[in-house]
């Protein structure tokens, strides 16, 4: 089956970053999120130029719609340890480097965790990572809305806009939307009014031009629980329903929709919730 060219899901690159796109193609899905290198380590060995080149030929036989990169989970921009904040930005360089050479256009990456110093204090460490960092043309840093998990920051639309109008190179950055993060921060979705009103809301304070990607994940917890557990399309706290608001947004026409639920090898979980996604699709 084909899906819908904005349809697709996080894929493993356990087997290379090639082979993840070939997973997806495989599975009908014209877009994907992928980590350019091993997500739990600070360092890996540089890509093989035998794969950047297979990559970048796949890329041009126009089957894929967008690819995007997911941030490794240990890089803490807002950390105020010198030697994690060092690692970090390190290591944002090199994953957008990798980008940048596999013609990735969007990194999505969490704004990070203050620890306890502050919000404010903890934004403005993240507004300093991001100054630091080389942003190659080609690549667009997405910042990702998130649950307000512990001293995460970010779940709060302001957070959000407070980075992306203090910043430098404003216009490579913009905004991944996760359905599930912002549902458990406290903004609810769930009917066609308060969808209408989180989205205005979203538009006055961020801009709803400002996201290229949304996360479409279902929470295992309720509105406002502050919990970031990713649940099935339809078996969670948002519903089915509500999936159909977003699907059929005009501003996100045009915009992958990625999934980052469970999933086994066969990936027949993204499947089953791809066509759940499909059938919302208003003509
Ligand atoms: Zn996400």
């Amino acid at each position: 089956m084909e899906f819908d060219i904005r349809f697709g899901s996080h894929i493993s690159i356990k087997n290379g970053l090639t082979s993840a796109l070939i997973t997806a193609k495989n599975l009908g899905f014209h877009s994907l999120q992928l980590f350019t290198k091993n997500a739990t380590r600070w360092l890996s060995k540089a890509p093989e130029e035998k794969d950047i080149l297979e990559f970048n030929k796949l890329l041009k036989d126009n089957f894929y719609f967008k690819v995007v990169a997911h941030a490794s989970y240990l890089i803490n921009l807002a950390s105020f340890n010198e030697d994690i904040l060092k690692k970090s930005t390190d290591s944002i360089q090199d994953e957008i480097n990798r980008c940048s050479k596999f013609n990735i256009p969007f990194y999505v990456i969490h704004p990070g965790s203050h620890m306890g110093v502050g919000e404010k204090q903890g934004l403005d460490q993240v507004v300093r990572s991001f100054n630091k960092i080389d942003i190659p043309q080609n690549v667009k840093i997405l910042i990702e809305t998130t649950s307000g998990q512990g001293s995460n920051l970010g779940s709060k639309f302001e957070e959000i806009a407070y980075v992306l109008s203090n910043i430098d190179k404003k216009n490579q950055f913009g905004v991944c939307y996760d359905t599930c993060h912002t549902f458990s921060a406290g903004y609810d979705i769930r009917d066609e009014k308060s969808f209408s009103n989180t989205m205005n809301t979203f538009d006055k304070i961020v801009g709803l031009k400002n996201i290229e990607v949304i996360h479409v994940n279902d929470s295992k917890f309720p509105l406002g629980s502050k919990k970031d557990r990713h649940e099935h399309i339809g078996k969670g706290f948002i519903g089915l329903d509500t999936f159909k608001f977003f699907i059929n947004f005009p501003p996100f026409k045009n915009i992958p929709f990625l999934l980052e639920t469970e999933k086994s090898d066969d990936y027949h979980e993204d499947i089953e919730n791809c066509k759940k996604l499909q059938a919302l699709i208003e003509s």
